[in-house]
C-alpha cells in the first residue's frame, strides 16, 4: 500500500525521507520551502531539490514537519490562536488589518516597505538577534541569508518572484549560535516553520530559537529557469542582469529594466512559468505568521499588514510608536479584494489537489 494511504498523520517514526520523496518531492507537490533541509543534517539541497545524503532508518522528522505531507489547519489554528477561524475569516485569523508604510522607505521596497521596517524594528528592540531574509544575486537568483544589521535587512527589500528554499538559511543562523531568529517569507515557508514550532515530538533541534515569523501574501511563484528563459529573455529580450524590478499590478506581470522601461504581460500568460508546487497551495496571506504583509488591499506605496499573534501585535505597536511605520485605515474594498483572491487561491488548491492526487492537506 502506498505510504500516503497508509499514514495520514504519522508520528516521526512511521514515515521517513523515502515517503517524503515519494509523496512530495517526486510528485511535484514540494514547494521547495527548505524546511526539511534546515533541520536535518542528513538532507541537503542538490540539483535544486532536497536530497538525502546519509540514510537514517530511525528518523522521519522531515516527513512530520514538511508542510506538504499533511497539514491540518484547524489543528494548527487551535494551537496557535486558541480557536479555529469563522467562515468569514478568509484571510485567516487576525487582530488588526491596516495599511502601513515604512517612514524610511527605500526605492527597493516592493510596496510600503513594511516588511523591512518591521524586521529592522524587531532587531533594534531586541525581539530578534538576526533575520533570515531573501536577497538576490545579479542574475536574480535568490540568496537567502542571515542578516544581523539593519542595512543587511534593507538590502534585501523587494520581491523576487522565484521559488526559494529560504528556510534552509535558518540552519546557518542556528549554527552561528543565534537565539532569537526572525524570518520573513512566503506562506509555504511560514507553514513549514510553524509546523516545526508546534511540533509535539520530544526533540529539540533549534525550534525554540525562532522568535518571529513575518509572512508575505503570495498568490503564486515562478520557476527561475522557466521565468528567465521563457519571459525575461524569450518574450522581452532582456538578460536577467538588466532587470531592475519585477512587480505584479492590476492583473499584469511587469518587468522594469535598468533604463526604467516597463515590459508587461497579462498575469494569465505567465501560468506556464509557475512553479508546479504552487498548485496545491491554499494560503494567500501567510495565515500562520505572527504578522502578515502584502500588497493587495492597499494603494501604491503602501503595504497591507495583518497582526495575528501576541508577538506580531507587539512588534507592530512598537514599530508604530517608534515611528518606524506610519499607518492609515485599510479600505473595506481593499479587504474585500484580498478576501476574493484568497478564495480564488483555495479554489485553485482544490482543483490542483484533485489533479495531482494530493491528500492530507486540509484547510
Ligand atoms: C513570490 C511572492 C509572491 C507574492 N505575491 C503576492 C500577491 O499575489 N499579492 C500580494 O498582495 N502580495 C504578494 N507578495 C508580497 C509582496 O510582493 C510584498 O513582498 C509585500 O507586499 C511586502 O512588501 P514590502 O514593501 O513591505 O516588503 P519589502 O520591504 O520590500 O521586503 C520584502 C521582503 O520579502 C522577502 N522576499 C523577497 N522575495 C522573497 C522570496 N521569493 N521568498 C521569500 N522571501 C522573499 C525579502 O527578504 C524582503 O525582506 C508576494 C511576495 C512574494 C515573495
Ligand atoms: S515542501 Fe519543503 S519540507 Fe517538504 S520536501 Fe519540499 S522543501 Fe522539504
Ligand atoms: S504559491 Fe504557495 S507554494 Fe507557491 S511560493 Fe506562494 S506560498 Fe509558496
Amino acid at each position: 500500500m502506498a505510504a500516503k494511504e497508509k499514514f495520514a498523520e504519522p508520528t516521526y517514526l512511521e514515515c521517513g525521507f523515502g515517503e517524503l520523496e515519494y509523496k512530495v518531492i517526486k510528485s511535484d507537490v514540494c514547494c521547495r520551502c527548505g524546511t526539511c533541509e534546515a533541520f536535518c543534517p542528513r538532507i541537503e539541497h542538490k540539483e535544486n531539490k532536497p536530497a538525502l545524503v546519509n540514510y537514517d532508518p530511525l528518523c522521519g522528522l522531515c516527513f512530520t514537519y514538511c508542510p506538504r505531507t499533511f497539514l491540518d489547519m484547524g489543528a494548527m489554528e487551535s494551537r496557535l490562536f486558541g480557536r479555529t477561524r469563522n467562515e468569514d475569516e478568509a484571510l485567516g485569523i487576525y487582530r488588526k488589518a491596516v495599511s502601513a508604510q515604512a517612514k524610511a522607505r527605500t526605492g527597493m521596497a516592493q510596496d510600503g516597505g513594511a516588511a523591512t521596517a518591521l524586521l529592522v524594528a524587531a532587531l533594534e528592540s531586541g525581539m530578534i538577534d538576526c533575520a533570515i531574509i531573501t536577497d538576490r544575486d545579479e542574475e536574480w537568483r535568490t540568496v537567502a541569508r542571515v542578516a544581523t544589521t539593519a542595512d543587511e535587512i534593507r538590502a534585501a527589500a523587494g520581491t523576487k518572484y522565484t521559488i526559494s528554499n529560504s528556510v534552509f538559511a535558518v540552519k546557518d543562523a542556528l549554527e552561528k549560535g543565534y537565539k532569537k531568529i526572525g524570518f520573513v517569507g512566503t506562506p509555504c515557508q511560514i507553514q513549514g516553520l510553524r509546523k516545526v514550532l508546534l511540533l509535539d515530538e520530544p526533540y529539540q533541534f533549534g525550534q525554540d530559537k525562532i522568535a518571529l515569523l513575518v509572512g508575505l501574501f503570495c498568490m503564486e511563484n515562478f520557476d527561475y529557469d522557466a521565468l528567465m528563459t521563457g519571459l525575461v529573455k524569450g518574450k522581452f529580450g532582456l538578460e536577467p542582469k538588466d532587470v531592475a524590478r519585477f512587480e505584479i499590478k492590476k492583473g499584469m506581470f511587469r518587468v522594469i529594466d535598468k533604463t526604467g522601461k516597463a515590459h508587461e504581460v497579462k498575469i494569465a500568460e505567465t501560468d506556464r512559468f509557475t512553479f508546479p508546487g504552487c498548485g496545491p497551495c491554499f494560503d494567500f496571506t501567510s495565515e500562520l505568521a505572527d504578522i502578515s504583509v502584502g500588497s493587495v488591499g492597499s494603494g501604491d506605496g503602501w503595504s497591507t499588514v495583518l497582526t495575528r499573534t501576541d508577538a506580531g501585535e507587539k512588534l507592530y505597536a512598537e514599530a508604530l510608536a517608534k515611528g518606524s511605520v506610519q499607518e492609515k485605515a485599510v479600505s473595506d474594498k481593499g479587504l474585500a479584494l484580498a478576501k476574493r483572491l484568497a478564495a480564488d487561491k483555495v479554489k485553485r488548491f482544490e482543483t490542483k489537489c484533485a489533479e495531482m492526487s494530493v491528500s492530507g492537506i486540509t484547510r
